[in-house]
């Protein structure tokens, strides 16, 4: 099982947290998918009656003055008064702009210097210029705005914390603004809080000045972001711990990282690998882009989990746990150094940390280690698979098992389809690709990069896996003919059969055991359905193995012998259940390549005996049986086969 797997359960199973606002439960898991899973039903009520409207100016600065001093003591107001000034240049003739506003959340007061009059109505605010302006004419607007006390998922005041979650689209709810990821700009931002505050934000922290018992913060993130990353994370009394990375490129340009916490939490861990895990992502996918960098923890949040924002992320509810600070780290490049294009290009964030943590555990624990992550998410996406394709225009997938599982899959197949080293050198040339960098990427545009850097269009690996829904169900039959001189011919035929989507090209993996005791592993492309191959052996085969390492991990396979020579299994086995997690039914197979006794035996976590599905003399063959019991909690439970000198025990989880 892997780690991921188990976390998931076991946090779903003890966290349940009522999101009055939108009128529904939801369990929160370890990783910002529970955010999204809000975030999106928070925003559809949002977006009911608000049509995005045309955008023809582009966002060069963002400079925000928030007084949130009254939001740190009770009763925790969540009323503030801001001004935001918008630098934007012209990309056509325009004498009017649209911003986002969350009615909800924001009354607008006035608009200064370019702009004139306005209308603030259903989640937009129409600005009239005071005059035409021409494409490249730059121009600033400033916006008084006051924040309501109202919850509205975005901006949080709780027991002497302030701190904002914006995407996907919340930044509208605390300042006005262009709210969509392909509009970077820079941010300066200011706020006024109590002289026992710190405050975390986007990018340097430019100055801090006392007056009396008031403080004001003057962050200044000097590299363009997507609004959604926009963050404000501040708490009464924060201790903050700041550890250096020297940059390979300029050791002494050192770059600070801050760990923004309350008395009494454990940061510790996770400032230790901080310095190794900016190594290794540096090694992997370029140097660390940003100024600064930083974890902030919440208490009290109402979820728990992770949230990427540029240079600070935001760990909710204290959670400084490895595995997703690996993700939420990796994020700063795969996420915020190169943005989605738009919400349906979200695999290309979070495929990529999902990955990421793969990565990280295969630096922890080498390839076995990775392979067990990789393993484990393609286990919960056929295991959830809701039968959609990862990118689908239009949408807003943040599917768990799509978006994140899947996601990460794909990744892990590309690496088998290019080999380490041109995969590695693809995903570093793409992540350091100045026409990505502090920008934003679609899907083809990824794919058209990795076909340049790799050699070979890659457009149909993409199209099957991405853009097309579920995966290949592969249904192989070999068979073994004697030819001359005690030879052999080997055939092997590669049939999928599923009918929920196209066929997959793939590069296949067969080995073929020998009577020697010794084997052949022979890769092939595999472009058309129902493709045989045929190879030529002096020595006497006994069994095929289809993709014996697993490497297409999203699948379903049989691969059965035909004919007078190929029909037996050549040895014992035992398989992995699937479905697994499962519940309440998951099939359980086992191989039997000689009349025996065969015995299989369930066992809970604790060794206890629950029963013995199987406990006959069975033939020579293939076989499947329903492993199926209404009566038992969720868990980790054991199977174990023994026949002969046969003995293996596998591990199967149940999740009601
Ligand atoms: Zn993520």
């Amino acid at each position: 099982m892997s780690k991921l797997i188990s976390k998931i359960f076991f946090i779903s199973l003890i966290i349940t947290v009522s999101y009055t606002e939108v009128h529904t439960e939801y369990s929160t898991f370890f990783d910002d998918k529970a955010n999204i899973n809000r975030k999106r039903e928070y925003y559809n009520y949002l977006f009911k009656n608000y049509d995005a409207v045309n955008h023809f100016f582009d966002v060069l600065n963002y400079n925000i003055n928030v007084n949130i001093y009254n939001c740190y003591t009770s009763p925790y107001t969540r009323a503030f008064s801001g001004e935001v000034t918008i630098t934007f240049i012209s990309t056509s003739s325009i004498n009017s702009i649209d911003l986002d506003a969350s009615s909800h959340s924001i009354i607008i007061d006035s608009v200064r210097m370019n702009g004139t009059t306005f209308l603030h109505s259903n989640n937009n605010l129409a600005i009239n210029l005071d005059r035409t302006y021409n494409t490249g004419d730059t121009a600033n607007v400033k916006i008084y705005y006051r924040h309501k006390d109202v919850s509205d998922g975005s901006f949080y005041a709780i027991s002497g914390q302030v701190f904002t979650d914006c995407e996907p689209e919340g930044a509208r709810s605390w300042f006005p603004c262009w709210d969509k990821p392909s509009d970077k700009a820079t941010l300066d931002l200011t706020a006024k809080v109590p002289s026992s505050v710190k405050l975390g934000s986007n990018g340097r922290l430019n100055d801090s000045t006392l007056t009396g018992d008031t403080l004001y913060y003057h962050w200044i993130s000097r590299d363009p972001l997507s609004t959604y990353l926009a963050v404000i994370t501040s708490r009464v009394n924060y201790k903050l711990d700041i550890r250096y990375w020297h940059k390979p490129s300029n050791p002494s340009d050192s770059v600070p990282i801050r760990f923004y916490y309350a008395e009494g939490q454990n940061p510790y861990h996770i400032e230790d690998i901080i310095v190794p895990m900016t190594d290794y992502f540096s090694q992997l996918f370029g140097e660390h882009p940003f100024e600064k960098n930083g974890f902030a923890a919440t208490t009290s949040a109402p979820w728990a989990g992770g949230m990427e924002n540029q240079t600070l992320t935001t760990l909710m509810n204290s959670i400084w746990e490895e595995y997703l600070v690996a993700h939420e780290y990796s994020h700063q490049w795969f996420g915020d150094l190169i943005t989605c294009a738009d919400w349906p290009d979200i695999w290309m964030n979070e495929g990529f940390a999902t990955y990421s943590e793969a990565l990280w555990n295969e630096y922890n624990g080498g390839q076995t280690a990775y392979k067990t992550s990789i393993d484990g998410l393609a286990a919960i996406y056929l295991a959830g698979n809701p039968g959609y394709a990862i990118y689908r225009p239009g949408t807003y997938t943040f599917n768990y098992e799509i978006t994140y599982a899947k996601g990460a899959c794909v990744l892990h197949m590309l690496r088998y389809v290019l080999g380490d080293s041109v995969f590695f050198n693809a995903i570093k040339s793409y992540a350091t690709d100045p026409q990505f960098k502090f920008k934003n990427v679609t899907t083809d545009e990824f794919t058209e990069k990795i076909s340049e850097v790799s050699g070979q269009s890659l457009s149909w690996f993409i199209d099957e896996w991405v853009k097309q829904p579920n995966h290949p169900d592969y249904n192989n039959t070999f068979s073994f003919d004697p030819a001359e001189n005690n030879t052999w011919n080997v055939t092997f035929t590669a049939k999928q059969v599923q009918t929920n989507t196209t066929f997959h090209k793939m590069p296949v993996e067969i080995k073929i055991n020998f009577e020697t005791g010794n084997d052949s592993l022979i890769r092939v492309m595999n472009d058309v359905n129902e493709q045989s191959y045929t190879w030529h052996f002096d020595r006497k085969p006994v069994n095929v193995e289809f993709d014996p390492d697993n490497q297409i991990v999203l699948k379903r396979a049989s691969t059965n012998g035909i004919g007078p020579y190929a029909g037996f299994p050549a040895k014992f086995a035992l398989y992995q259940n699937y479905p697994n997690p499962f519940n309440p039914a998951t099939n359980i197979s086992y191989d039997v390549p000689v009349r025996a006794l065969v015995t299989i035996k369930i066992y809970d976590v604790l060794g206890k005996l629950i029963s013995t599905p199987v406990n006959e003399t069975k033939n020579a063959g293939k076989y499947t049986f329903e492993f199926r019991d209404t009566n038992l909690a969720s868990g980790v439970y054991f199977y174990e086969m023994t026949a002969g000198v046969f003995s293996e025990k596998k591990k199967m989880m149940l999740v009601k």
